[in-house]
């Protein structure tokens, strides 16, 4: 019986294929033989809801998770017999960033920045606000002002934004500041007590960012853009965390590195013969 080990990750782009990149034919089949082992712990890591989590296992026929850290890591769920089971106790940890207010109180602070176009309401949930961000806005100078004006309201947030590739639009979510998906993470390990030598996280875009730099060891697919490829390794290097990202290249079993052959050599690369 070897060791457990806690596997966090990411799903669009990450395990899912749904980017420009080619997926190596039977990459996402030893990823399942693989996460299958009762040793390992599954979680997804999601911008992602519940729902359409599950709609994605469905589609891509993926492995069912025993978590998912869903909607960026403003909840937790854990898989039960009788269904997906949120995690209260991560819900209060981080409603007290808000000061007791949710999505729809916060969201007049914002209402003057006319570059800043609310998601859909299927992708807002209590402690997540989604907006739209047109790329050619200029984003750097609009975020400290965001900041600056829910400090005096009493709500401390953090702001996640990645880029949208495929539709090219900026995705921007606020947070409470306390949560997100290294947040998260660090929260689930805690309570399962993981701890750094037996979890490992992957990911392929900006709001993978923070768990990528952080000393969780982390993998970025290969399938990612330059772009983050070379704010991966700044920003770990910034942290002292050079050593806990892998990004992959390629060639383990012949795969092509992207999305689960990614996967696989990164745990191949941090916990050798695992597989
Ligand atoms: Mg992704």
């Amino acid at each position: 019986m070897r060791s457990p080990i806690l596997l966090c990750t990411d799903l669009d782009r990450t395990l899912i294929p749904n980017g420009k990149q080619e997926e190596s034919p039977g990459a996402r089949k030893q990823f399942a033989d693989f996460v299958n082992k009762d040793f390992v712990t599954l979680a997804y890591v999601t911008g992602r809801d519940k729902d359409l989590t599950r709609q994605a296992v469905d589609t891509y026929r993926l492995p069912k998770p025993d978590y998912i850290i869903a909607d960026v890591g403003t909840s937790i769920y854990a898989t039960t017999d009788s269904g997906l089971a949120l995690d209260d106790e991560w819900q209060q940890q981080i409603k007290t960033d808000w000061a007791g207010k949710i999505n729809q109180d916060v969201r007049p602070l914002f209402a003057q920045f006319k570059t800043l176009v609310l998601q859909e309401e299927s992708r807002q949930t209590p402690y997540k606000l989604s907006y739209y961000l047109a790329l050619d806005c200029p984003h750097q100078s609009l975020f400290p002002q965001l900041h600056a004006l829910t400090k005096k309201a009493g709500v401390a947030i953090r702001i996640i934004d990645s880029i949208d590739e495929i539709n090219n639009i900026r995705l921007v979510d606020i947070l409470p500041q306390g949560a997100s998906k290294r947040h998260a993470i660090e929260f689930l390990m805690s309570k399962l007590a993981f701890d750094l030598h037996n979890t490992v996280f992957a990911g392929d875009s900006g709001n993978d960012l923070q768990v990528l730099a952080s000393p969780i060891q982390s993998i970025l697919v290969a399938n990612a853009s330059v772009d983050i490829q070379k704010m991966a390794l700044e920003k770990s290097k910034l942290s002292g965390n050079e050593d806990s990202i892998f990004i992959a290249k390629g060639g383990y079993q012949g795969f092509n590195g992207n999305y689960s052959a990614g996967i696989l050599e990164g745990i191949d690369y941090y916990i050798p013969n695992l597989l």
